[in-house]
């Protein structure tokens, strides 16, 4: 079965860009325009018992950013899965904040759809 993932992010040229590659890569794909769509995803696939393998989300977004969003996860029945964050923001205090509400991953944008997949990969192995 393809492994399903959750893009959830505010630009929609990102968001198509990222899951065209995630589905020509052979993943399944669910978009989310920002943190509070992304929940209501999750609450619908938690519904209908879909299974996740692992939620890819931008930092900067209107609505819910994604710290927030993560802490959200981090409390609900996905709180076990990896968080790959991908973001403009480099900034080490940034990113030990995402690393403090749960983020696994951190992967700054610009980037190659090799270096996306490659981190998705290590990602699901373990
Ligand atoms: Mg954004």
């Amino acid at each position: 079965m393809e492994k399903h993932i959750l893009v959830v992010d505010d630009s929609p040229t990102i968001r198509s860009a990222v899951a065209f590659c995630l589905r020509n890569a052979g993943y399944e794909v669910t978009e989310a325009k920002d943190g509070k769509d992304a929940l209501k995803k999750l609450e619908s696939m938690k519904e209908r018992q879909q299974s996740l393998a692992l939620i890819l989300t931008d930092i900067n977004m209107p609505r819910m950013d994604g710290i927030t969003f993560i802490e959200n996860v981090k409390k609900s029945a996905f709180r076990f899965l990896p968080i790959l964050v991908f973001t403009t923001e480099s900034e080490k205090s940034m990113i030990e904040k995402g690393r403090a509400a749960g983020a696994s991953g951190w992967l700054v944008k610009p980037f190659q759809p090799e270096q996306l997949l490659w981190a998705i990969k290590k990602l699901l192995w373990t």
